[in-house]
């Protein structure tokens, strides 16, 4: 028996750019020790006093089907904190709660696209992007970004390039590149949203971690409430990956028939799993400040050691908890430097290409160890690759 096209065809074929981190993973089940540097999450854990919330609520009883749309509460509060931090009026209404950024974003692509439509995002990108789409029904269509403008797409290539589509997704801050979005990029993505008449998918599931400036949402931008579904989750900000928790927040007659959607997909999320984002969401922002402070001083510490040399150096990092690094100087490209340091060094980094092509001769760096462990490993791939250059 066939499986269906769309599903065989989810990750569009080829490699899916993970080789160097299954790699890792096979030599640490080998007993080798390695400096994992590969996957988006923190080296914390859900806090003990969210846990409590979670295991109050459950041994309370909320154990049973929870409201599909989400728990009336959560909805009100995620709302009341999208208008205090973006200045548009929100409401429940225009809140859906879903089981984590990543079903948000297959919901919005699933509302907002028919079949075989266009639906554009920018490369470098999250990974499951084009598989995200592709398994709504539309078709992927990247937007190449360059590392001279900061990987941020220009306001002429993307008026070019959304002609024709339904939807447009961007993320900042940035995954895989921590670049956030400066006022022109938003400006040039709303006009060409408003122009070529589509919709604006925003992922800002790292908008907590900003380094410079604050996180500013596309949706606030006139004209953009009504054509912008706006991906939320609790798993960055609280440090909250497992409990698979997140919103969408979009107009209130698109959520309508994305509550319809819910309920003939995920029928909702846990109760106790909805209780416990509540509290974590009511303890305020320094809460999130301080599950955010590692990357920012890890960030600073990546600075500093790549001061002192000119073969590596950073994209201009100002958010999300990863470092992109550009390694052209070295000859090598960033899978094969990937590989190389990994064999060489036992530590594992994403080659760039796992993003798209726009971010070839890079590697990307989650900033997720202990210090003092990642300053050793960033100065170890530093003396590698500048081992590499002099050849
Ligand atoms: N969007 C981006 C840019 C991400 O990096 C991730 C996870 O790494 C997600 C969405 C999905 O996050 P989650 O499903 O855990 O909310």
């Amino acid at each position: 028996m066939e499986v269906s096209h769309r599903i065989s065809h989810i990750t569009g074929g080829g490699s899916d750019g993970w080789d160097v981190f299954y790699k890792a993973r096979r030599m640490i089940a080998q007993g080798v020790g390695v400096t994992e540097l590969t996957i988006g999450e923190h080296d914390i854990r859900t806090s003990p006093a969210i846990l409590a919330a979670m295991h109050n609520a459950a041994m309370g009883g909320h154990t049973g089907y929870a409201a599909v749309p989400g728990t009336p509460t959560l909805r009100e509060t995620v709302a009341r904190r999208i208008t205090a931090r973006t200045g548009v009026p929100t409401t429940a209404a225009n809140i859906l709660i879903t089981p984590g950024g990543q079903a948000a974003l297959f919901a919005a692509h699933l509302a907002t696209c028919n079949a075989g439509d266009t639906a554009v995002y920018i490369d470098p990108y999250y990974a499951t992007y084009p598989g995200t789409i592709r398994g709504a029904g539309a078709v992927p269509k990247a937007i190449v970004t360059t590392p001279d403008t900061a990987f941020q797409p220009r306001a002429d290539t993307l008026m070019q390039m959304t002609k024709g589509a339904a939807s447009l997704l961007v993320n900042t801050p940035n995954n895989p590149t921590g670049i956030v979005y400066a006022t022109e990029t938003l400006d040039a993505i709303a006009r060409a949203c408003i122009t070529n008449d589509l919709w604006l998918i925003s992922d800002e599931v790292y908008e907590t971690q900003v380094w410079e400036g604050n996180h500013f949402s596309p949706r606030s931008l006139p004209g953009m409430a009504e054509r912008t579904l706006v991906v939320g989750s609790m798993s960055k900000s609280h440090a909250m990956t497992g409990s698979r928790v997140g919103w969408v927040c979009g107009p209130e007659n698109v959520i309508n028939q994305m509550i319809n959607l819910a309920t003939h997909t995920t029928y909702g999320v846990p109760g106790f799993i909805q209780d416990a984002a509540e509290f974590a969401l009511k303890q305020g922002d320094n809460v999130e400040i301080e599950v955010a402070a590692p990357f920012r001083r890890r960030r600073d510490l990546t600075l500093q050691a790549l001061s002192r040399q000119n073969i590596v150096r950073a994209v201009p990092a100002q958010g999300a908890m990863y470092v992109m690094l550009d390694l052209r100087a070295t000859g090598l490209s960033g899978e094969a430097f990937a590989n190389a340091l990994l064999d060489a060094e036992h530590i594992a980094v994403m080659p760039g290409e796992s993003f798209g092509a726009a971010a070839a001769g890079h590697v990307r760096v989650a900033m997720t160890i202990a210090d003092d462990q990642y300053v050793d490993a960033l100065n170890r791939l530093i003396r590698f690759a500048s081992g590499l250059a002099a050849q």
